[in-house]
């Protein structure tokens, strides 16, 4: 335990200084520690890897970390235990080490599988769901210090409520993954056509394992990602691959944004030579070393959940906005798909969905952009990614999920002092 320090999130849009830091090395010492702060009357918030935008994490009271639990506790067949505080990576290497694989990820891996997983992390595939669907069952502590096991079969509403729950319903500790047989991927970065690509994209998504693409405002570039399975050597693409993949998505993208947070009328330019460098590469590896790539730009991002039928309407309505308005904006815009699931408060609850991402550049205003599109995404019966920044409140929050009601009554019976709640999770909860 530590006191006295600063918390703050990946982007810079949230930082809090608690009481103490907690990091505890067991469940009976996180019980322990709910019943204490019960007691107490005490308020406990749980830090993944701070890579949500949003203010989920912040406290004044007890900020508690599982980085000192981690690691895999059980492997049985294709479903593996795994204690809630294990970086993405980690378990991806321990995974491979056991002959298995996640079935998708997302861009990154450094966040924690929990902070992940309760935020409704995705990645992209018409055919895969969002992280959360891959947990097969969830162990929590609660806001009474009672260990709560759940799954399918067992308390099923528990466990659809605690599937995604922005921490709000206790203390993971542990959860099942539903895993797959080690893959291979061959990943191919193909520059193309705003308006070819729109035309094809139900056929990308058909025929590739994973599709995505990139949008470059002012410009009709798209970079477009196809992933699929190989079972070729694993090599990475050559200087070639490495300028595409790390250069001009990191290194010469700072230089780039950083002249236009300094000169921000030239950021239309920007974003038209990034265009123009967009490249082609090819790589191939096993799964989790294809997925993530490094993020040494910083960023502020808003994300955005849209029914698949919608994307095109909505994507084009997007890129009329940007051109009507000129923000000062450089960054590309990021489209992904997923298959829909049965979680409660999941985006893509009920629907296969699109997910459209816009960002600025961290130091950049991004308000008016971000509001500009966040009315563009509710008209299309948008739901918000709950790690990104959006300006929902509970009253709208409310009418786009059908259980959320139902989240509510598992959350209050699960935490009936608050103890988990913070001024954030209020105004998005309406309390
Ligand atoms: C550069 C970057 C790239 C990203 N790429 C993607 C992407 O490709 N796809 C995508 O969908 N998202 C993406 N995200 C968002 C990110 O995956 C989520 O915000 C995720 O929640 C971050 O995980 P974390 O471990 O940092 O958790 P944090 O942000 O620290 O916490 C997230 C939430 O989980 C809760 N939590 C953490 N641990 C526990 C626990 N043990 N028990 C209960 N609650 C817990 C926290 O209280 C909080 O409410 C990206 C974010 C960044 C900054």
């Amino acid at each position: 335990m530590s006191n006295n320090k600063t918390w703050t999130n990946w982007a810079g849009t949230a930082e809090c200084h608690p009481r103490s830091f907690i990091y505890p090395s067991s469940e009976e010492e996180i019980q322990a520690l709910v019943k204490n702060a019960v007691k107490e009357g005490r308020g406990i918030r749980i830090a993944g890897n701070g890579h949500s935008f949003t203010k989920l994490v912040e406290t004044s009271d007890l900020l508690l970390s599982l980085d000192k639990w981690s690691g895999l506790r059980e492997v049985d067949g294709s479903i593996v235990e795994v204690r809630s505080g294990t970086n993405i990576k980690v378990l991806g290497e321990e995974l491979f080490k056991a002959g298995l694989a996640q079935e998708n990820l997302g861009d990154i891996d450094v966040q924690s599988i929990a902070g992940a997983v309760s935020t409704g992390t995705h990645g992209t595939g018409v055919e895969l769901g969002n992280l959360a669907t891959q947990v097969t069952e969830i162990t929590f502590v609660n806001g009474s210090g009672e260990l709560i096991n759940c799954s399918e079969e067992k308390d099923r509403d528990v466990f659809k409520a605690a599937q995604i729950s922005l921490g709000a319903l206790g203390i993971i500790t542990r959860m099942k993954l539903r895993c797959v047989p080690k893959y291979k991927l061959e990943l191919k970065n193909i520059k193309g056509d705003f308006n070819d690509c729109l035309k094809n994209v139900d056929k990308h998504n058909k025929e590739n394992r994973n599709f995505e693409f990139y949008y470059f405002p002012y410009t009709d570039v798209v970079q477009m990602k196809f992933s699929n399975l190989t079972d070729a050597t694993p090599k990475d693409g050559g200087i070639g691959s490495y300028l595409n993949d790390i250069i001009l998505e990191n290194g010469a993208f700072k230089v780039l944004s950083e002249f236009s947070r300094m000169v921000p009328s030239q950021s239309r330019n920007v974003s038209k030579l990034a265009g123009k460098f967009v490249g082609e590469s090819q790589r191939c590896n096993w799964s989790h070393r294809v997925f993530a790539t490094a993020r040494l730009v910083r960023f502020t991002e808003m994300e955005y959940n849209i029914p698949a039928e919608s994307f095109q309407e909505c994507i084009r309505e997007i890129r009329k906005k940007i051109d009507d308005t000129q923000y000062d904006l450089h960054f590309p815009i990021e489209n992904r798909f997923v298959k829909g699931d049965d979680i409660w408060l999941s985006p893509a609850y009920g629907r296969d969905s699109a997910y459209i991402a816009i960002h600025m550049y961290k130091g950049m205003p991004y308000e008016k952009y971000f509001t500009d599109m966040e009315n563009i995404f509710k008209k299309y019966n948008g739901r918000p990614h709950w790690g990104k920044m959006h300006f929902q409140k509970a009253g709208d929050l409310a009418k786009r999920y059908p259980k959320w009601n139902d989240f509510h009554r598992i959350r209050k019976a699960m935490d009936p002092k608050g103890v988990f709640m913070n001024d954030y999770l209020k105004s998005i909860f309406g309390e």
